[in-house]
Parts: structure tokens; sequence; C-alpha cells
């Protein structure tokens, strides 16, 4: 069981989530719960990091902002004894939750942890800080934003969970963010290539790495709300949604408990920037003479476009990175002009992505011209296109994003009746 930062803000809704896992524990069910730092206490933690040194070392960012989940932990654990069950917290470094490569955003790479399973398995609920593990070198890291999803994939994957119930402040995964589009459907199942591809994409529900590992580890996924009563639908009846393998989801589609849709879901995302380089020279080598120094910062491009050539041989090339990396793309750009020999580089960071995903694009056409002409008849204008056999994506103004998303939720079929 794992519950987000808004489940876990405050003592009174950790209580509530202490009384969900004592009914599931006592429905039979060795339980180990992963939880988040209360909402807004990770961004508080962060900021402090920045106002103590701006290029703050990753190593020690991480001692900081892995507190937020040191203390939830050990609140639930308190407040489960406090209801008369048996449980313990096991922090990151005590599991262990081994983890690889850069701090700040580390992979998980092992957990071996006999000692927690022995505990559940003699009626102790183990609870765990999400987001946190420690490194080979016996330091503590963190598994980038969001990463107590990938926390909780994890240890279910290492428990041979029968499931991994993600509770959160909304009580599935919609068809688009339910939160901007009132109409928005809950969906029943997803596979683990569309949930894959809508995290990618935006849709925060899921951090994009909790869904790639539960495909390769085969862990079921079940999103749902803690904000229930005491009369609620039992987890274990599936109130939520599964993410699901593909064979799963035929099952269900011969069942008839799914309907195959076209376009499974749209997200948007705001923290892309757009980067136009004007004047590059038309010739073999020059784009990767742009894209090298990027790539060598661990600096990911998303969208590219190189205009066809004007005359004199040159060209505009315009490409997308996330927000955050745009000051750095933009001083090692500079820095190489004379050698990419490009005229100007023009930044915007008011733009906004938005995806439609489904499985269904594979076989049919015309999903990404419904796009276009929903967006057009809106006037919104595209200021970029990428696709991948699953996904059409757009660029846009980023005061559009709302609208776009209700125009092609409706574009696609997919409001709600009511
Ligand atoms: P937690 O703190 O529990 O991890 P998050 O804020 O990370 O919760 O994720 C839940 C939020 O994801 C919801 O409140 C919702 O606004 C947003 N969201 C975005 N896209 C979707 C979607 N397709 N379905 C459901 N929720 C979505
Ligand atoms: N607390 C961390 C964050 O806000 C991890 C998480 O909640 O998933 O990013
Ligand atoms: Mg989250």
């Amino acid at each position: 069981m794992k519950f987000g930062g808004t489940s876990m803000a405050g003592t009174e809704r950790i209580r509530r989530v202490a009384n969900i896992v004592r009914a599931q524990a006592a429905n039979n069910s060795e339980v180990a719960v992963v939880v988040s730092a209360m909402a807004g206490e990770t961004d508080r933690l962060v900021g402090f990091c920045r106002e103590a040194n701006a290029l703050y070392d990753p190593a020690e960012y991480d001692v900081v902002v892995a507190s937020g989940e040191q203390v939830t932990s050990g609140l639930l654990a308190l407040t489960l004894q406090s209801l008369g069950c048996k449980a313990r917290s096991w922090l990151g470094w005590q599991m262990p939750m081994k983890t690889v490569e850069a701090h700040a955003k580390a992979r998980v790479s092992t957990i071996d942890a006999p000692e927690m399973i022995a505990g559940m398995e003699a009626g102790e609920i183990a609870v765990c800080p999400g987001f946190q593990g420690i490194s080979d070198e016996g330091r503590v890291t963190t598994l980038g934003r969001g990463g107590s999803d990938t926390s909780a994939v994890a240890v279910a994957a290492a428990v041979k969970a029968d499931r991994c119930d993600i509770y959160t402040d909304v009580d599935g995964v919609y068809t688009t963010d339910p939160r901007i589009v009132a109409k928005a459907r809950k969906l029943k199942a997803v596979t683990y290539e569309e949930m894959l591809e809508l995290a990618s994409v935006g849709a925060k529900v899921l951090q994009t790495r909790s869904v790639g590992l539960a495909m390769k580890a085969g862990v079921r996924i079940q999103v749902l709300s803690s904000f229930v009563g005491d009369d609620a639908v039992p987890a274990d009846e599936l109130p939520g949604t599964l993410i699901v393998s593909d064979e799963e989801m035929e099952q269900m589609v011969e069942r008839g408990e799914m309907e195959r849709q076209l376009v499974t879901g749209i997200a948007h995302d705001k923290n892309e920037a757009k980067v136009t380089l004007t004047r590059v020279p038309d010739k073999p080598g020059a784009v990767a003479d742009i894209f090298a120094p990027l790539a060598n910062a661990s600096i990911n491009v998303d969208m590219i476009i190189q205009n066809v050539g004007r005359d004199k041989g040159e060209t505009d090339v315009t490409f997308t990175v996330p927000g955050a990396d745009l000051a750095r793309t933009q001083a090692l750009l500079d820095d190489r002009r004379g050698d990419i020999g490009f005229n100007r580089v023009i930044t915007d960071s008011k733009v906004a992505k938005i995806s439609v995903v489904g499985v269904g694009m594979k076989s049919h056409a015309g999903v990404a011209s419904t796009m276009f002409s929903a967006l057009s008849d809106r006037g919104i204008n595209i200021q970029a296109i990428s696709t991948s056999e699953i996904k059409v994506s757009v660029l846009i103004d980023e005061d559009e994003t709302e609208l776009a998303v209700r125009v092609l939720h409706t574009a696609y079929g997919l409001d709600t009746a009511d």
C-alpha cells in the first residue's frame, strides 16, 4: 500500500490512512506500507537547499529532502501502534533499498530485506519511507520527484506482493487530469505500455519509472483514493484503476468489462521550453554539432523540427528541452556558436505539450488529423509535433493548455455522458 503526500498531510489524515492499513491487515493480509512526505514538505525542503547554496551538492540535497519521508513513516508507525497494530518503520538504509546512478534521481537496483519480510510474516506491518534509498557508498539517495511511487513498486516486487495499491487524492486514472476536465472518465484498467506513455508525457498520477519497473517486474498496480469513508468498497474488490498487461486487458475486453478506445487518455506538460536556432548552415553534421553537447550534458531533447532550407544554404532548427535545463542549454549553445555557425538563439518557456495516447493508434489512421483539426477549429496554433507508435504530441502556447485538453477530450469522444 502506498499513500501520497496529500493523504499524509497532518495527524488527522495519517489516522485515516492507519485505519485503511489496519482494515487491510485485518483482512488476512501481510502488509508493507510506503509513504510520501506531507504535501508541500519536499518543496519546502528543496527551497532550504536552494537558499543554503544555489549550486547545491546533490548528495547533501538528498540528505535534506529524504527527511520528509522519515517523519511520516515514523508517524504512521506510531499511529498504527496507537490503534493496537504491530508496526515498525524501515528507513531506506535499514531495509536496505539499494540504488545506483546520480544523487537526486537515483535508480533502485536491489532490495534484499529478509528481516523486514520476517517481521511481516510474524504479523508486523512494515512502514517504509518512499523516495529514499542508499548508494553503494552508503550515502542517502532520493529517487527523483514523485519517486515514492517507484519505492512502492520496488517494495511490492521485493516482497512478492499480490498487488501494489497506490492510494492518492483521486479515485483512479482518468482519461485526463480530472482537476482540469470535469467530464474526464475514470478508467477501469490501463495497460502498462499506455500508462508508461501517459506518465512520461505529463500525467503525474504515477511516476514514469514506477510504471516501467512494474511492467518489468510484473507488479499489478491499482490506483485508488485514500479519501473514502468507512463504508467504502474494500481495495480487494478493485474499486480503482488497474495497471495491467496486454493479455489481461484483452481478457477484460473479451469479458465486456472494458471497451477498446482509439485514444485512452490525454496529458499535458507545462515543464517544457522551446529553443530555436536561426540561420544554421544547411549541411551534413550541423544538427549533430547542436545536439552532441546537449547529450553530453544529459539534457533530454524531446521534439525537433528542422525547417526547409532557405536560400543561401541556411535553415532554422527548433527543439524542446525540460524547462529546468533551459538556462544550461542556452549557455552550452552560446559557447559553441562559432563552431555550429548559427545566428541567434530564441527561447520560449511559455509553451505546453499536449499529448494523446492510445494503443488503438497502432492500427488506425486519422488520430493525428483529428487532433490538428480540433485544435485549428479553436484557433490554437501548433508550434511543433512529435509522434510515437501510440502517441501524438503537439506544442502550443501555455495559456491555451486547459482549452486544448478540453477540446481534444471532446473530439475523441472521451467525455462522460453526465
Ligand atoms: P500523490 O501525492 O498521491 O503522489 P500526485 O499529486 O502525485 O499524488 O498525483 C495525483 C494527481 O495526479 C491528481 O490529483 C491529478 O490532479 C493528477 N493527474 C494528472 N493526470 C491524471 C489522470 N489522467 N488521472 C488521474 N489523475 C491525474
Ligand atoms: N515527497 C517526494 C516528492 O514530493 C516523493 C513523492 O511524494 O513521491 O517528490
Ligand atoms: Mg505522486
